[in-house]
């Protein structure tokens, strides 16, 4: 899929393939509703009391009022502005509500692992520092009604001296420590967790971001205390050597991650002396011991490197609140007039071009991976793309790159069982993307048979894009692409207040103000010429091949210096060297995407056909299974979604039935994978999950075309099959997938918690062992699934905009298709939790990743044991 960037994969969530988005037919457009368009604000809001910015373009969908101000220290400010008049004392209803179909789930540790790691690895890819205390896990819907703040400063860490290595991170970390005004070192934090906010930052290669929440009445005093850092940090010398710690531990829980590993080794093939290759993260060698070894005194270092770098005229501020504009305009003229302005210019490093221009760069690297994976990496340098941002020439490539449909790189790949997903693209993190070079990146995740083919996978991806060069840019596909997202943009739902002023203040330094809330999502301009040029470097000649296989364990002397990343590298075969030097064959196989059939056209809200509930209410209810509706009657968009859980006892009959069930369900999305990324491309999103006692399957998105992917799914899961070829591929990626949760701590330690609380249930070692074992057919697979569908119960749900009556048409699709019969016995979807005798008991387990240095505490208490007992209400420490 192509790689989404930073602000919007936030959003993301995990379908089983495709990505978000989807992509929009150009003569449809004709008969479609009133073209969804970005809009300008409209002066004012009713009397002129809360006006508005004419110029900053936002959504139509978006209530907010926006105000840029510039004050007289340089600091530039968007003041956001959700307050929605008087009556609602800034607790409007509609605010509460979570996006439609937000996810709020347990994760399941099963096959589906697979897909979840490479998404997981997507993730990874921000080189951001995410210092978040929540382990990284926000609480969703919790926080809608806060208010927010984020500051971005435009340095970072490539302002880092070369004598002290993080410094730009350490200072980050170091700035919270108490300010002149309010002195106490933890002070802010203690504050924020009083009123219910919370804090984080991050530091990126030329920018460095801070952001807060908390509850609307205790903004303006949050706002103040939190400005002081930027006025008058405080910067003990005492609090050193202890943030050093932190900073370590960040360094030593990114080390297990194979795609920080990655980053780092590819930093380090920069040109040296180019900040590419420096060591961002730091650590206590780099912060503490070698500085006190060569005397250099860190203290004053962090003082004169905030001096110098932390100055109002290239700081941006995004502050939003359910307060007037005028009211947001006079606090922060208050509170942030005292941020000095040092007068001196913005560190440049545009000069520093083609950082990767080295012999080194168009060579073969080995690497040694954390994980269980074989995988292929391959990189090109470009020139900083960044100016090119109403065109995004690399988002419309990485758009062909990742398709999935017929005829797609990934599409041929899967056929053959060489590979099972392709990420493409620029993630647009300040690592992928600065002043001095942009990434274009392919990772393929191959199957041990692609691992022993790579040369063919990698020929496959040059064919593939010299198709591209030879065909040129296409306008249909750039103005699909460009459809979508201003279909996104357009009915776009609401964020959190914290992420998105994090977002915001950000694109503030990247972005004219007219294109501040637009700037990273729309394409504003087809332009062939960008496109092509940045298409036309694109060649096997300029690629860097990075190979990832634990098969590399003992073949790779080398290490690299910071994570210890094993590798080695070697020239690109001779046979290949030639023959991609040469004119290459074509292959005919591949192609260019045809237009989708899953394009919603139909925007239209539906009548309601029963009364308004707050509750999903039962509309319908038989002895196979029950329908849960509820129609949307606050968020007003041509959205639904749909969730039906089907519930069969065989599941949790043995460790064997489990290993069968997560093939079923890994195997149904491989062979949904093509028919559906049409319509994941069409903005329809789905996913198949392995339930603990049934199989859950979520569809979502434009309500218009979305039964027709429904039809799909189960189509699919009715006339399910298997041949050896991929069950012999996902037996061996299953394995791997088992492997890759067993050796990560708190999965490990999930496991055994629930295999102490909970009996009956199976442990991940033995569904691994009866993987393992062997023995498991193609033909015992195909039974379990005619096993399961004999008897089932169907529960599904189904909100937003389909009446009811539509929606129990979903239920009867799933009883005709599948034709089960009634359960003989009603199925229990909960484990018993079993009562602990009233002590204290310890368990202590032994992580299975030698090379991880970081532990794990669940601390579990059982309350009222007579009663309900959540059975994952342990604290996680
Ligand atoms: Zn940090």
């Amino acid at each position: 899929m192509p790689q989404t960037n930073k602000s919007r994969s936030a959003s993301a969530s995990g379908s089983c393939t495709g990505p978000d988005r989807g992509e929009e037919r150009e003569e449809e457009r004709e008969e479609a509703e009133p073209e969804p368009k970005v809009q300008v604000q409209e002066a004012g809001d009713g009397g002129g009391e809360n006006t508005g910015d004419p110029e900053i373009i936002k959504s139509p969908s978006d209530p907010k009022q926006y105000r840029y101000i510039e004050l007289t220290n340089g600091l530039r400010v968007l003041l956001i502005s959700d307050f929605t008049g008087p009556a609602s004392s800034g607790d409007d209803e509609s605010e509460e509500e979570e996006e439609l179909g937000e996810e709020e789930e347990e994760e399941e540790d099963s096959g589906e692992e697979t897909e979840e790691e490479s998404e997981e690895e997507e993730d990874d890819k921000d080189s951001d520092f995410e210092d978040d205390e929540d382990g990284g896990k926000r609480k969703k819907g919790h926080s809608e009604k806060q208010s927010a703040a984020a500051l971005c400063v435009g340095i970072g860490s490539f302002s880092d001296p070369n004598d002290l290595p993080g410094l730009a991170h350490f200072l980050e970390h170091m700035v919270f420590m108490g300010s002149e005004k309010y002195p106490s070192e933890n002070g802010f934090d203690a504050f924020l967790k009083k009123h219910g906010g919370s804090d984080n930052a991050s530091t990126d290669c030329e920018r460095t971001v801070f952001q807060f929440d908390v509850q609307r009445k205790k903004f303006r005093e949050a706002l103040d205390r939190w400005a002081q850092f930027f006025i008058c940090p405080l910067m003990i010398r005492d609090a050193i050597d202890r943030e050093v710690e932190a900073v370590d531990s960040e360094y030593q829980l990114a080390k297990p991650s194979d795609s920080h590993r990655k980053e780092m080794l590819f930093g380090s093939l920069a040109k040296p002396g180019h900040p590419m290759g420096k060591f961002c993260w730091g650590n206590a060698q780099t912060l503490k011991t070698e500085p006190r070894k060569k005397k250099i005194n860190v203290y004053k270092r962090l003082r004169s490197f905030w001096k110098r770098h932390y100055s109002a005229h290239y700081m941006t501020l995004a502050v939003q609140s359910k307060e007037k504009l005028d009211t947001l305009e006079e606090w922060v003229k208050e509170i942030f007039s005292g941020v000095p302005n040092n007068a001196q210019p913005k560190p440049d490093f545009s000069e520093l071009l083609d950082p990767f221009d080295t012999p080194a760069f168009n060579k073969l690297y080995r690497v040694v991976p954390v994980r269980k994976v074989h995988a292929l990496t391959i990189t090109w340098s470009l020139p900083p793309q960044e100016k090119h941002y109403r065109v995004k020439p690399l988002h419309y490539i990485s758009w062909l790159i990742g398709h999935e449909g017929t005829g797609s790189i990934l599409s041929i790949l899967r056929r053959k069982c060489w590979a099972m997903a392709l990420f493409g693209g620029n993630s647009e993190t300040g690592f992928d993307q600065n002043s001095t070079y942009s990434i274009f990146s392919i990772s393929i995740t191959l199957t041990d048979q692609g691992f022993q083919n790579f040369y063919q996978v990698a020929h496959l991806v040059f064919q593939y894009l010299k198709m591209l060069q030879s065909l040129g840019p296409q306008q249909r596909i750039y103005e699909e692409i460009q459809k979508i997202e201003a279909n996104e943009f357009h009915y776009q739902e609401q964020t959190d207040p914290i992420e998105y002023v994090e977002d915001i203040c950000e694109n503030m330094q990247l972005f004219p103000k007219e294109h501040f809330l637009t700037g990273d999502q729309l394409m504003f301009q087809y332009s062939p010429e960008v496109i092509s040029a940045a298409l036309s470097l694109l060649t096997p000649d300029r690629s860097n091949l990075l190979l990832l296989s634990p098969d590399h364990e003992g073949h790779c002397p080398l290490r690299e210096k910071w994570f210890g990343t094993h590798y080695s590298i070697e020239d690109i075969q001779q046979e290949w060297r030639e023959r991609w030097n040469g004119d290459f064959e074509h292959n005919s196989d591949l192609q260019l995407p045809v237009e989708n059939k899953f394009i919603a056209t139909d925007f239209s809200l539906k009548q309601s056909d029963c009364p308004d509930t707050e509750l999903p209410v039962r509309v319908t209810a038989n002895d196979r299974g029950c329908l849960w509706y509820k129609k949307d009657n606050k968020f007003n968009i041509p959205k639904a979604y749909i969730r039906f859980h089907l519930i069969s006892p065989v599941i949790q009959q043995s460790a064997k039935n489990l290993v069968l069930f997560d093939l079923l369900v890994n195997i149904l999305g491989h062979n949904l994978a093509e028919p559906a990324y049409e319509a994941d491309v069409a903005q329809l999103d789905y996913k198949l999950s392995v339930g603990e006692h049934g199989l859950v399957i979520k569809v979502k998105g434009f309500n218009h075309k979305l039964p027709l992917l429904f039809h799909l799914i189960l189509d699919h899961l009715a006339d399910f099959s298997a041949c050896q070829d991929v069950f012999n591929m996902f037996s061996e990626q299953l394995k791997k997938a088992y492997f890759n949760i067993l050796i990560r701590p708190e999965k490990l330690g999930k496991d055994v918690r629930l295999l102490v609380l909970e009996h009956g249930r199976w442990s991940m070692v033995e569904k691994y062992q009866a993987l393992a074992d062997g023995g498991l057919t193609v033909e015992q697979l195909m039974e379990f699934s005619r096993t399961f569908k004999t008897q089932l119960y169907a529960e599904g749900l189904v909100q937003g905009n389909f009446t009811s009556q539509e929606s129990i048409q979903f239920l009867q699709y799933v009883t005709d298709k599948l034709q089960f019969s009634k359960l003989p016995a009603e199925v229990s979807v909960l484990f018993r939790v079993v009562e602990l005798p009233l002590k204290q008991h310890l368990c202590k387990v032994k992580a299975l990743n030698k090379g991880d240095a970081n532990s794990e505490v669940t601390v579990y208490y059982q309350v009222h044991t007579h009663t309900h007992t959540d059975a994952h209400g342990g604290a996680l420490l």
